[in-house]
């Protein structure tokens, strides 16, 4: 089979996804995203993250260079690395950032507003994705194709199915129902504060590196307010 003729279907147009049909267009291969979301903009995923070197090699590889250029563009640097705290401050662990790379732009760690990398992920791509369609099942065809099924009623065939749609994978519930997700005990809550002479003393109580991330017991969780976003890890949120 030609590489023109092999038409990938990605579910889940999040970081992943997108990332891999900008890659698949990149080489020339057919390729489809279905998100459920209805608008790119429906709702807030996460604020910033981290992209470590092999993550700027892969948008490197990935993206056309222009795109690639704009990635770059809209980075920072992560800082000085990331501590680990539990809930009395007590250092559980640290990762320090290798400081000698910070001017290689694809080596070194990189700081990016997900927001802005989503709009980047999604450049050009209007004629692949596909929003307002959820995934509800796959059948595999004797043909060797492979039809996705959406709540919509509507379905689509083509030659790969993707699962790249999160931590609560319905593809994955499917292929591989054994792999269970497995509570850990912990939640990581993030949010911004104003960056105030009083601010930057408090984390630096905390840190002599860098961020902090404070892990809580999971009950802490529970008596938040509802208002309170609580990221979960593997939720598709973001630092
Ligand atoms: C608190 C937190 C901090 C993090 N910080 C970092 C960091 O600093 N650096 C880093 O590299 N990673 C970080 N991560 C991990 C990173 O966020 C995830 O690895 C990444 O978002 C996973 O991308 P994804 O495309 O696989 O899934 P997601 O980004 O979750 O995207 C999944 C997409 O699939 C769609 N979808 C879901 N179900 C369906 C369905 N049935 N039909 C159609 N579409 C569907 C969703 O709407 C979504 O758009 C962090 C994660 C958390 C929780």
């Amino acid at each position: 089979m030609s590489q023109k003729s092999f038409h990938v279907m990605v579910i889940g147009g999040g970081l992943g996804g997108l990332c891999l049909a900008q890659g698949l267009r990149k080489a020339g291969i057919s390729v489809a995203v279905y998100e459920r979301d209805r608008t790119h903009n429906e709702r807030l995923q996460g604020y910033r993250i981290h992209i470590e070197a092999m993550g700027n090699r892969a948008l490197h590889d990935c993206l056309p260079p222009h795109l690639f250029d704009a990635y770059i563009k809209t980075t920072g640097s992560a800082g000085t690395g990331l501590l680990m705290s539990d809930e009395q401050l007590n250092h559980l662990m640290e990762f320090a950032v290798d400081l000698t790379k910070q001017n290689n732009l694809l080596e070194s760690s990189r700081s990016v507003s997900r927001i802005t990398l989503r709009q980047v992920l999604l450049a050009e791509l209007d004629d692949v994705i596909q929003l307002d369609k959820c995934y509800s099942h796959y059948q595999e065809n004797a043909d060797g194709s492979v039809t996705a099924f959406f709540a919509d009623g509507s379905s689509a065939t083509g030659d790969l199915l993707v699962a790249a749609d999160g931590g609560n994978s319905r593809v994955r519930q499917q292929f591989l129902p054994q792999a269970q997700r497995v509570e850990t005990g912990t939640v990581a809550i993030m949010g911004k504060v104003a960056l105030t002479p009083r601010s930057t003393h408090c984390s630096s109580l905390t840190s002599s590196i860098g961020q902090p991330l404070c892990l809580d017991p999971k009950d802490v969780a529970s008596s938040l307010p509802s208002t309170t976003s609580v990221a979960r890890p593997g939720s598709g949120s973001g630092a």
